[in-house]
């Protein structure tokens, strides 16, 4: 079985991501996480973003590996852990020009197919319904409002111990949201077929419970 969830940064995919894994005992993969690995990695090495052919290269001399943990994903850069690197919040928008280009694309989604093709998953990112996995058993399309996704990204990076200022957080998603849903190799958008809940005014515990009862043919 594989379930695919997507939509907009700080919609809450990967905190529903982890609980459905945990409740359906399967695995679960953070795509948005590979992403970031490798704008980490381009960051350290102040790889241009700009130069396609030296991320090309870049990506020949990477490894990214994604283990289950027990809170969430472990993400291996070069078989080093970067779980809590990746989170920092200046590699959120290095993350997503970074997975604007086209050879990140293609090598992603490879990887990103042969760990769900290997075993029951579920996958959170933004082109996983359209496509990674276009013939999941299930998929969401997981929304909220900007204002309501920057006040948990905001209380995220504040519980880590970063510095951060709303308004800039608020009007960062923005453009995240403008950069991921308007750039020609997969945009975010939702699958036709997709299920969509916006959680804006929902507990975790109801949105869990909603694609529970979906994927358990309860609705
Ligand atoms: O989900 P997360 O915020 O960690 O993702 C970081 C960035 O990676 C997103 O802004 C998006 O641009 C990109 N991404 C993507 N496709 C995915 C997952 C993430 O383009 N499947």
């Amino acid at each position: 079985m594989n379930i695919a969830i997507d939509g907009p940064s700080g919609a809450g995919k990967s905190t529903l991501a982890k609980l459905l894994a945990k409740e359906l005992n399967i695995t679960y993969l953070d795509t948005g996480a590979m992403y970031r690995a490798l704008a980490l990695k381009a960051c350290n090495e102040n790889v241009p973003l700009s130069d396609e052919k030296a991320i090309e290269e870049l990506i020949s001399r990477t490894s990214i590996d994604v283990l289950p943990g027990e809170n969430g994903s472990i993400v291996f850069l070069d078989g080093k852990d970067v779980s809590n690197d990746i989170r920092q919040h200046k590699i959120s928008k290095m993350a997503s020009d970074i997975s604007a280009i086209k050879c990140v694309r293609i090598y992603m989604v490879d990887l990103q197919r042969k760990i769900a093709f290997a075993r029951d998953s579920v996958l959170d990112g933004r082109d996983i319904g359209t496509v990674v996995l276009p013939n999941a058993d299930h998929k969401f399309y997981l929304t909220a409002s900007v204002e309501v996704r920057a006040e948990r990204r905001y209380k995220e990076l504040v519980a880590r111990g970063e510095k951060c200022d709303k308004a800039q957080i608020k009007d960062d998603i923005e453009k995240r949201d403008h950069n991921d849903m308007h750039r020609q190799f997969s945009p975010l958008k939702k699958a036709d077929d997709a299920i969509e809940i916006d959680s804006s005014y929902m507990t975790v515990n109801q949105v869990m419970n909603k694609m529970l009862d979906i994927i358990k043919g309860r609705k």
